[in-house]
């Protein structure tokens, strides 16, 4: 059941249950519904409370949508790194410096570096990118 809060054209405004939102327009199209005071059947649902509940539950709709789509994007990163590339730990700043100054071959690595060491690194021009997520939920 729904409770609408609902206005006459005479300015009348009054409670009416319906079994649910459809229920309303239904009555209202066949001239089933009436003004409980002037008996006007020119009523409409007060724009007040039932409106904002809608609005505010669509936005939280929206927001649950757009997060577990970034999750999604973030999970099939994580898996393409994990199947791609190679854990080098706490190694990451000694294994890029070696590939970029052509000691090691070159290939796709992933670890863990504190804020300075990629300050460093970045410093060097040496290419990396920082991960979207703590870097011990990588595995
Ligand atoms: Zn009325």
């Amino acid at each position: 059941m729904i409770k609408y809060t609902l206005n006459c054209k005479n300015g009348h405004q009054f409670d009416s249950w319906f079994s649910d939102s459809e229920s309303f327009e239904k009555l209202k199209k066949k001239g089933h519904l009436e003004c409980a005071i002037c008996s006007s059947k020119e009523v409409e649902k007060s724009l007040m409370a039932p409106r904002i509940t809608s609005d505010s539950e669509r936005k939280n709709k929206t927001l649950i949508s757009a997060q577990s789509a970034l999750e999604k994007e973030i999970r099939a990163l994580k898996k393409k790194i994990k199947t791609t590339a190679i854990d080098v730990g706490e190694n990451f700043p000694t294994e890029a410096r070696a590939m970029h100054y052509g000691e090691k071959e070159e290939k796709p690595i992933f670890g863990k570096t504190t804020m300075d060491e990629a300050k460093d690194l970045a410093d060097e021009g040496i290419p990396f990118i920082p991960l979207p997520w703590s870097d011990d939920k990588v595995n």
